[in-house]
């Protein structure tokens, strides 16, 4: 192997892939993968979707890129239908889920700040999660080994277990400085752990009453994955901030930081920016991944085939020592076993189907809102023999 000028940021497999169709990945020798991953939540609309080649490869014949400087209309537009159907306000567009979620601290700050009089404003962030890896996001990031060698961390982030409502009961008796809660309503990096809807109300209604910003970092479980637009809708309430970014542009790189109510009108020009955010480009990848999203009623499609591979694991898992349980919602589903099951992933490549492992032994599944009924017996009848076979080992 000749030396890789690549920095050594990701243990990589050796599979390279030269182009996709839908749900499937080809590689360098031809062999095709199932995609049960989706680049990580990103491949909403699967790969190639030809609305998406249109979109994209109309729009970079007529304009890539302008400024921010400059009114830009299919920003505009996205931003408008992310109101639509979020009911909140007004977007902040960006390129990537850290740098939403970065937008949303220095809103929450700036909130703290500027009408809460707190001169050194804390946002509750929860135990197992992750919202990136610039300095703010791995502070508020709960994964130890991530921010190990990075320290000093940024300070004003105080950490609660997920889901835990007597935590922030007592987080808002003692701490005058709060100014925001931050969490995954359904955690991917940290687990597949959901929080129950019952603790969204009551933490929506916790924050009505302190003042607090809810902000939901929806970055893996928004733009459909959970079978509603956003994860919150399940629970019938409305954050102040949203952040998005991997889906929202179907492959395209595209990041947004959604605010209503209280945080919204906060930032006037010069409090924040970015050169590239929500440019033309981007922006018509947005578009048409929500258009489809609409149009082909992914959402319903993403809560029967997330329901179908759990049942269809659970099934074909059922008398297997070794499995701890099979969560999730819609297409966010996650297998936890009774070990560290890393190895799997290697496995799986070998027997065509992209799969991952987080938080060391949960095998996480993230595919495509166009999964169909044909692929989930491909993944079920591929997957759940490979961990047989490992947990009997
Ligand atoms: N927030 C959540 C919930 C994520 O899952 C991720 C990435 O996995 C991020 C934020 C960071 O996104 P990005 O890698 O685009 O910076």
């Amino acid at each position: 192997m000749p030396v890789s000028h690549v920095m050594n940021t990701y243990a990589r497999l050796p599979a390279a892939f030269t182009h996709g169709e839908g749900v499937w990945l080809f590689d360098e020798a031809g062999k095709r993968y199932l995609d049960a991953l989706s680049g990580i939540a990103v491949t909403t609309l699967g790969h190639n979707h030809p609305r998406l080649v249109e979109a994209i490869s109309a729009q970079a014949g007529r304009l890539m890129h302008t400024s921010n400087l400059y009114r830009i209309p299919l920003q505009e537009k996205l931003a408008d239908r992310l109101a639509e159907i979020s009911g909140m306000d007004e977007v902040f567009f960006c390129n990537s889920g850290l740098e939403a979620n970065e937008a949303a601290i220095k809103l929450a700050r700036f909130y703290g700040h500027k009408r809460k009089g707190v001169d050194l404003p804390t946002i509750v962030v929860m135990e197992h999660a992750f919202h990136g890896r610039s300095l703010a996001t791995l502070s508020a990031t709960a994964n130890r080994k991530a921010q190990a060698g990075f320290e000093p961390l940024v300070p004003g982030f105080l950490r609660v277990p997920h889901g835990d409502m007597d935590a922030l009961r007592q987080v808002a008796a003692r701490n005058r400085d709060v100014v925001a809660v931050m969490l995954e309503i359904l955690q991917g990096e940290g687990g597949v752990h959901l929080v129950d809807d019952s603790y969204l109300r009551e933490l929506r209604a916790l924050c009505d009453v302190q003042g607090w910003l809810l902000i939901c970092d929806e970055v893996q479980c928004g733009t459909g994955r959970t079978g509603k637009w956003f994860g919150w809708q399940h629970a019938g309430v409305r954050p102040d901030v949203m952040t998005l970014a991997k889906g929202l542009g179907s492959g395209m790189p595209i990041g947004a930081c959604v605010a209503a109510g209280l945080a919204a009108g906060l930032f006037q020009p010069g409090n924040h920016g970015s050169t590239f955010g929500g440019n033309p480009l981007a922006c018509a990848a947005g578009l048409v991944t929500l258009d489809v999203i609409a149009g082909s009623k992914l959402l319903d499609n993403a809560l029967r085939m997330g329901d179908a591979i759990r049942e269809g694991f659970a099934g074909a898992l059922a008398s297997v020592p070794g499995i701890v349980d099979i969560r999730g919602r819609g297409l966010m589903v996650g297998i936890e076993l009774d070990r560290p099951c890393g190895e799997l992933v290697a496995r799986a490549l070998e027997a065509g189907f992209l799969i991952n492992v987080t938080a060391g032994n949960v095998i996480r599944l993230l595919p495509a809102l166009i999964f169909g009924n044909d692929d989930v017996s491909t993944l079920v009848n591929g997957v759940a023999p490979l961990i047989c076979d490992f947990l009997s080992q």
